[in-house]
C-alpha cells in the first residue's frame, strides 16, 4: 500500500504524502465469520448472530469507512474542528469494528473447557483458578451499566492479565493500554432476544463456546513468544 501511496504521491505533484496516503487508505471490510450463524447454538442462537454479524458489525465497518474519509477530507482543507469533531465517531465506530473482530474468533463451535499451557498458568497465577478469573469476569461484565464490555486483558507493564470493563464500544487497548485477550459483549443486542433481561445467564453460557486456542494466541503473542 506504500508503494501504492508512493507512486500517486509522485504523480500528484504539490499534494503531501500523508494526505495522500490517508485517501487512498484501502476500505475496512466485514470480517467472514470462521462458522455458520447457527453454529454457536444452543448457547447463542442463530438470530442474534446473524444480526450481530451482519447487521450490528456491518454498520460498525460503514460508519467507520464514512467517518475516515470525512476525516481525510477535512485534515486536507486544513479543517481542524472538523477534524476533532470526528474523533468520537471514529472512536465509537473504530472500537465496534476492533471488538466485534476480536468477539468472533473468541467464540468457537469446538469451544468451552479450559484454558490449557501458559495463559492457564497465568490465570491461576493472577486470580488464583480459572473458576476465580470467571467469577470476577462474569460479575464486571454483569455489573456493565448500559453498553459495554467485558475483557480479560494483558497488562505489559505489570506484565499480568486483568479484569477491566469498557463503556459503549470503547476499544480496550486504545482507551486502557492492556492488550485485549477475551471479551464479553454485554450491550443487549448481543443476547436479548435469547436471553430478554437475564445478562448473567448470558454471560455464563458465552464459556460453553469460549474458544481457548484464540485466546491463547494473544496471550502468547502479547508476552512475545508468538
Ligand atoms: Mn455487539
Amino acid at each position: 500500500m506504500l508503494s501504492r501511496a508512493n507512486k500517486i504521491f509522485s504523480a500528484v505533484p504539490g499534494r503531501t504524502l500523508a494526505a495522500v496516503f490517508v485517501s487512498t487508505r484501502a476500505k475496512h471490510v466485514l470480517p467472514a465469520l470462521a462458522y455458520d450463524y447457527g453454529a454457536l447454538e444452543p448457547h447463542i442462537s442463530a438470530e442474534i448472530m446473524e444480526l450481530h454479524h451482519s447487521k450490528h458489525h456491518a454498520t460498525y465497518v460503514n460508519n467507520l469507512n464514512v467517518a475516515e474519509e470525512k476525516y481525510a477530507e477535512a485534515q486536507e482543507r486544513g479543517d481542524f474542528t472538523a477534524a476533532l469533531a470526528l474523533q468520537p465517531v471514529l472512536k465509537f465506530n473504530g472500537g465496534g469494528h476492533i471488538n466485534h473482530t476480536i468477539f468472533w474468533n473468541n467464540l468457537s463451535p469446538d469451544g468451552g473447557g479450559e484454558p490449557q499451557g501458559e495463559l492457564m498458568e497465568a490465570i491461576k497465577r493472577d486470580f488464583g483458578s480459572f473458576d476465580q478469573m470467571k467469577e470476577k469476569l462474569n460479575a464486571a461484565s454483569v455489573g456493565v451499566q448500559g453498553s459495554g464490555w467485558g475483557w480479560l486483558g494483558y497488562c505489559k507493564n505489570r506484565q499480568g492479565l486483568q479484569v477491566v470493563t469498557c463503556a459503549n464500544q470503547d476499544p480496550l487497548e486504545a482507551t486502557t493500554g492492556l492488550v485485549p485477550l477475551f471479551g464479553i459483549d454485554v450491550w443487549e443486542h448481543a443476547y436479548y432476544l435469547q436471553y430478554k433481561n437475564v445478562r448473567p445467564d448470558y454471560v455464563k453460557s458465552i464459556y460453553n463456546v469460549a474458544n481457548w486456542d484464540d485466546v491463547s494466541e494473544r496471550y502468547l503473542q502479547a508476552i512475545g513468544k508468538a
